[in-house]
């Protein structure tokens, strides 16, 4: 059986498979890429051929335009087999975002699965991560230290809530990425029972139509943009991250400035942020789920693509799991996925 480091190999433009000649989430424009999901670090505008879901190909159409999408785009179901050269290829679900998948792989009887971004923790957006028993796991690291441990996301839902219930004459802006995120805590504030509106910045409007059009209910969003002052007084409304801070938040009615994102663990970053209410959610596995993971697929070695390799190597070898870093570059944009 053919070791996996002998078909799976680091290029210049991203994570090759020789047996199949694709790229996985290729950081360059490539006449063949499999797409993880729709987050600008990972799907590149410009392909030749792209095999995804059917979710994460609309979510990048309506990101960077269908024309700019693939010229061949190619929608493979979770589960579903498919032989590319002499690759059978399947994608599995990776609770990252609506349609994230992580890439399964087999060549002569060797195994490897690409992770992409992936989270354990619920999610109502997105269908959660199965793991899948392999050779080699190539694994994400972004909150690979132990005081990345994420408390239950609806608990830091309620405390929003509570914040709103709190200053009832006040606007909670919040901070959150456009695709993931986003939609994630509307669909969240639904199951804790706010069914009031929510007030949404105009950039975070596409993706969560296209979230609806896909099946996933978010309730009732309105544009924070054309509403009156009056009416986003204890009203929740979204925005990207760098706009919380920036002229287009000073209208609203005596803010209370929120973040999104599993960087709020870390104090000194709200605090430099100037972030009132920072809120712990992350769509990435945190400390505990990185290891909980490396144990349920069984692989005698990981590679880690982006994030804290060394000590995700350090507490995998600990277990009996032989790590290697593969240093990729270009990943793992705060600014867009966190
Ligand atoms: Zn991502
Ligand atoms: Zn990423």
């Amino acid at each position: 059986m053919p070791h996996p480091d002998t078909w799976l190999c680091v290029r210049p433009e991203g994570l090759y498979c020789k047996p199949g000649d694709f790229f996985i989430d290729p950081v360059r424009a490539v006449p063949r890429a499999v797409v993880t999901h729709a987050h600008g670090d990972h799907a590149r505008p410009g392909h030749g051929a792209v095999l995804a879901t059917s979710q994460t190909l609309a979510v990048m159409g309506v990101r960077m335009g269908v024309e700019r999408a693939g010229d061949v785009q190619q929608a493979l179901a979770y589960g579903e087999r498919l032989r590319i050269g002499d690759v059978s290829l399947w994608l599995q679900p990776a609770g990252h975002v609506l349609g994230s998948a992580q890439v399964a792989m087999e060549f002569q009887g060797s195994r490897a699965v690409v992770s992409g971004d992936y989270k354990r923790a619920a999610d109502p957006t997105c269908a959660p991560f199965e793991p899948v028993v392999c050779d080699v796991f190539v694994t994400e690291a972004t909150f690979a230290l132990p005081v990345f441990t994420h408390p239950p996301a609806l608990a830091e839902c309620r405390r929003l809530l509570a914040s709103v219930a709190l200053f009832p004459e006040r606007t909670h802006v919040i901070g959150v990425y456009a695709l993931g995120k986003c939609q994630r805590l509307i669909a969240m504030l639904r199951q804790c029972g706010w069914d009031r509106p929510v007030y949404l910045h105009g950039a975070l409007m596409p993706v969560c139509e296209a979230y609806e059009r896909l099946g996933v209910p978010l309730g009732d969003l309105r544009p924070a943009t054309v509403a009156a002052k009056a009416e986003l007084a204890g009203a929740i409304v979204l925005a990207p991250p760098s706009a919380i801070a920036d002229r287009w938040a000073r209208r609203l009615s005596d803010p209370v400035t929120c973040l999104a994102s599993g960087w709020m663990r870390v104090r000194q970053r709200a605090k430099a942020g100037g972030i009132e209410l920072p809120l712990v959610i992350s769509d990435h596995a945190d400390w505990p789920e990185l290891l909980r993971t490396v144990a349920d697929v069984g692989a005698p070695e990981i590679w880690v693509t982006h994030g804290s390799e060394e000590a995700l190597i350090h507490a995998a070898a600990g277990m009996g799991v032989r790590g290697r870093a593969l240093r990729l570059i270009g990943y793992g944009d705060e600014a867009v996925d966190g």
